[in-house]
Protein backbone atom coordinates (compact mmCIF):
# COMPACT_ATOMS: atom_id res chain seq x y z
CA UNK A 1 0.00 0.00 0.00
CA UNK A 2 2.68 2.53 0.72
CA UNK A 3 4.13 1.49 -2.92
CA UNK A 4 0.94 2.72 -4.06
CA UNK A 5 0.64 5.56 -2.32
CA UNK A 6 4.45 6.24 -3.29
CA UNK A 7 5.41 6.53 0.26
CA UNK A 8 2.83 9.74 0.43
CA UNK A 9 0.38 10.88 2.92
CA UNK A 10 -2.25 10.75 0.05
CA UNK A 11 -3.91 13.76 1.27
CA UNK A 12 -1.45 16.39 1.97
CA UNK A 13 1.67 14.71 -0.43
CA UNK A 14 4.56 14.68 2.47
CA UNK A 15 7.11 12.22 2.39
CA UNK A 16 6.76 9.02 4.66
CA UNK A 17 11.15 9.86 4.22
CA UNK A 18 12.37 11.70 7.12
CA UNK A 19 9.28 11.34 9.18
CA UNK A 20 9.80 10.14 12.51
CA UNK A 21 6.60 8.65 13.00
CA UNK A 22 5.00 5.60 10.63
CA UNK A 23 2.41 6.75 8.85
CA UNK A 24 -1.14 5.57 9.19
CA UNK A 25 -3.18 3.19 7.15
CA UNK A 26 -6.33 5.59 6.40
CA UNK A 27 -9.96 4.11 6.41
CA UNK A 28 -11.27 6.92 3.66
CA UNK A 29 -14.81 5.39 4.36
CA UNK A 30 -14.59 5.20 8.30
CA UNK A 31 -14.83 1.95 9.77
CA UNK A 32 -17.56 3.55 11.61
CA UNK A 33 -19.91 4.48 8.42
CA UNK A 34 -19.54 0.81 7.35
CA UNK A 35 -16.18 1.23 5.43
CA UNK A 36 -14.39 -1.86 5.09
CA UNK A 37 -10.60 -3.02 5.28
CA UNK A 38 -9.91 -3.18 1.62
CA UNK A 39 -7.26 -2.11 -0.56
CA UNK A 40 -10.02 0.37 -2.19
CA UNK A 41 -10.83 1.73 0.89
CA UNK A 42 -7.44 2.52 2.55
CA UNK A 43 -4.92 5.13 2.02
CA UNK A 44 -1.75 6.14 3.44
CA UNK A 45 -2.18 9.59 5.67
CA UNK A 46 0.56 11.26 7.68
CA UNK A 47 -0.51 11.49 11.13
CA UNK A 48 -1.35 14.91 10.96
CA UNK A 49 -4.07 14.29 7.66
CA UNK A 50 -5.08 11.06 9.63
CA UNK A 51 -6.01 12.59 13.35
CA UNK A 52 -7.92 16.04 11.36
CA UNK A 53 -9.85 13.29 9.49
CA UNK A 54 -10.81 11.06 12.05
CA UNK A 55 -13.88 9.31 10.81
CA UNK A 56 -15.36 12.60 8.99
CA UNK A 57 -16.48 12.03 5.22
CA UNK A 58 -17.77 15.48 4.90
CA UNK A 59 -16.36 19.10 5.61
CA UNK A 60 -17.51 22.48 4.20
CA UNK A 61 -16.24 25.09 1.72
CA UNK A 62 -14.42 27.64 2.87
CA UNK A 63 -15.47 29.73 -0.22
CA UNK A 64 -19.19 29.06 -0.44
CA UNK A 65 -19.79 27.57 3.04
CA UNK A 66 -21.50 23.97 1.21
CA UNK A 67 -20.48 20.59 2.81
CA UNK A 68 -19.07 18.42 0.87
CA UNK A 69 -17.61 15.15 0.71
CA UNK A 70 -13.66 15.08 1.54
CA UNK A 71 -11.44 13.99 -1.39
CA UNK A 72 -11.16 10.06 -1.80
CA UNK A 73 -7.39 8.89 -2.51
CA UNK A 74 -9.30 5.52 -4.31
CA UNK A 75 -11.57 6.97 -6.32
CA UNK A 76 -10.72 10.89 -7.05
CA UNK A 77 -7.92 12.16 -9.22
CA UNK A 78 -5.85 14.63 -7.01
CA UNK A 79 -4.53 16.45 -9.63
CA UNK A 80 -8.27 17.22 -10.24
CA UNK A 81 -8.35 18.75 -6.97
CA UNK A 82 -5.03 19.96 -5.97
CA UNK A 83 -2.66 22.33 -7.27
CA UNK A 84 0.62 23.35 -5.69
CA UNK A 85 1.39 26.78 -4.96
CA UNK A 86 5.13 27.01 -4.13
CA UNK A 87 5.00 25.42 -0.63
CA UNK A 88 0.83 25.97 -0.30
CA UNK A 89 -1.77 23.23 -1.56
CA UNK A 90 -4.58 25.09 -3.08
CA UNK A 91 -8.05 23.27 -3.73
CA UNK A 92 -9.04 23.77 -7.07
CA UNK A 93 -12.84 22.12 -6.23
CA UNK A 94 -15.74 22.73 -3.58
CA UNK A 95 -13.83 19.07 -2.73
CA UNK A 96 -10.43 20.20 -2.65
CA UNK A 97 -10.92 23.10 -0.90
CA UNK A 98 -13.15 21.12 2.28
CA UNK A 99 -10.47 18.44 2.38
CA UNK A 100 -7.29 20.96 2.57
CA UNK A 101 -9.61 23.59 4.99
CA UNK A 102 -10.61 20.13 7.03
CA UNK A 103 -7.44 18.71 7.10
CA UNK A 104 -5.31 22.00 7.95
CA UNK A 105 -2.68 20.93 5.13
CA UNK A 106 -1.42 23.98 4.84
CA UNK A 107 -0.47 24.43 8.62
CA UNK A 108 2.83 26.12 9.48
CA UNK A 109 4.24 22.76 9.83
CA UNK A 110 3.32 21.66 6.49
CA UNK A 111 4.97 24.98 5.42
CA UNK A 112 8.24 24.23 7.43
CA UNK A 113 8.55 20.48 6.14
CA UNK A 114 8.12 21.41 2.60
CA UNK A 115 10.36 23.95 3.15
CA UNK A 116 13.12 21.17 4.17
CA UNK A 117 11.66 19.00 1.34
CA UNK A 118 12.59 21.61 -1.24
CA UNK A 119 16.05 21.31 -0.31
CA UNK A 120 16.24 17.44 -0.34
CA UNK A 121 14.28 18.04 -3.56
CA UNK A 122 11.33 15.77 -2.31
CA UNK A 123 8.95 18.77 -3.00
CA UNK A 124 6.68 19.46 -4.67
CA UNK A 125 5.97 15.69 -5.07
CA UNK A 126 6.48 14.13 -8.77
CA UNK A 127 4.28 12.44 -10.56
CA UNK A 128 2.10 12.81 -7.36
CA UNK A 129 -0.97 10.13 -7.17
ZN1 LIG B 1 -0.98 14.33 5.26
Amino acid sequence: MARRAKNRCEYCGLSQIGQAATFHVDHVLPQSAGGETLMENLALACIHCSLRKGARVQARDPQTGRSVRLFHPREDSWNQHFRWMAFRLKGITAIGRATIDALSVNSSEHLIIRGFEKKLRRHPPTGHL
